[in-house]
């Protein structure tokens, strides 16, 4: 069977954000199913819905998954309901979910009305692609690894569980209350981390020496770690995407593919998280998922994308990371600013020349 996958690049600075699009044919080869996972900003939704009628062909969409409510991901799925013909759309409802979890979070002045308009109110792109869906009848089914109702062929949800899930709804940030002082603290640590920014230091890294340590596991934001985890199994060939999950919700994803009969460390392509930041990956996690690290020279085995901002460097992706990917036998390709495509033969060919792999770092980022 024939597939393609492209990774759109968003934002124009140093702000990242995942826009993706695939179509895979049937075992016959007569049709395609064309999905798209998240649609970054406004304008990447736009070359999303461009791309889909330029290389896809069609104005049909047969699903879309929001992987996670941020603007970085779902503003753009706005345009793809606009513009093209959704069939099905997966993505979580938390303002859905508020009976299953009020009694973990309630601190007795909130009800339940309430949380379920903060919810709404904080995750504005969210709830406008839910309420398209809803007000024009198109299927909606939430991607939970316990229930995969949604009759997608060739796709299995790996993550999260619902009871995850709720774990990480109750510390989003939209449902605890944020006051002055918070976001005073918020300026100064954002001032804090800017003047970080501009003050790297750089340390050598070897192929034998590796400097990337596992996250605590708080080092992941709870929207971030609620990210659903796509897994396709084409003819064996396996593809992971990954969204912004952080290593908690990967092991826990790793455990549900060993559950679905699939041995792990045998993909053929895999989504970095978080557009390569090292906050959510590590050695320990990596190992499971993708391998241990290879002798140096070893030939690639599977290919590893990364949605990144043109100017995200150095913390996206994060050079640690990168080198991590590449040990372990990844053929890792950022966007950075231009589409990146991972493709079949026997599918179209466009005339595009061959990405440029990234290269290993000797010289990494200190912290
Ligand atoms: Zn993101």
């Amino acid at each position: 069977m024939e597939y393609e996958i492209d990774f759109l690049p968003v934002g124009e600075g140093s702000s990242s954000g995942d826009a993706i699009c695939l179509r895979y044919s049937d075992d016959d080869g007569a049709s395609w199913h064309v999905g798209v996972i998240d649609g970054g900003t406004q304008s990447s939704g736009e070359s999303l819905c461009e791309h889909i009628k330029t290389h896809y062909n069609t104005v049909v969409v047969d699903f879309v998954i929001c992987t996670h409510p941020d603007q970085d991901h779902a503003s753009g799925l706005s345009k793809v309901f606009d513009e093209l013909t959704v069939k099905k759309l997966l993505m979580h409802c938390p303002w859905d979910y508020v009976d299953h979890f009020f009694e973990s979070v309630t601190d007795g002045r909130i009800t339940k009305e309430s949380m379920r308009q903060r919810l709404i109110d904080g995750h504005p792109y969210a709830y406008k692609i839910y309420e398209y869906a809803i007000e024009n009848g198109i299927p909606v089914h939430h991607p939970f690894s316990d229930s995969n109702d949604h009759n997608i062929p060739y796709l299995d949800i790996v993550g999260p569980s619902g009871d995850f899930y709720l774990n990480q709804v109750i510390n989003f940030r939209s449902i605890n209350e944020v006051t002055e002082d918070s976001i005073e603290e918020s300026s100064l640590l954002k001032r804090a981390m800017d003047a970080a920014m501009k003050a790297i230091n750089w340390i050598s890294e070897e192929w034998d020496d590796e400097k990337l340590v596992d996250p605590a596991a708080d080092a992941t934001s709870s929207e971030n770690n609620s990210s659903v985890i796509s897994f396709f199994n084409f003819d064996g060939k396996k593809i992971l995407f990954t969204a912004d999950s952080g290593t908690l919700a990967l092991t826990e994803a790793a455990d549900k593919i060993e559950a679905l009969g699939h041995d792990l460390q045998s993909f053929s392509f895999v989504q970095v998280p978080h557009h390569g930041s090292k906050r959510n990956i590590g050695p320990t996690v990596l190992n499971r998922l993708v391998g241990t690290p290879k002798l140096i020279d070893s030939s690639t085995t599977f290919t590893a994308f990364v949605s990144a901002a043109k100017e995200g460097e150095p913390k996206h992706p994060n050079k640690r990371v990168v080198n991590a990917f590449k040990r372990r036998g990844g053929e890792v390709v950022a966007t950075q600013g231009s589409t990146k495509y991972y493709y079949t033969s026997g599918t179209p060919d466009r005339g595009w020349s061959k990405a440029e792999p990234l290269p290993f770092y000797t010289d990494v980022e200190d912290d």
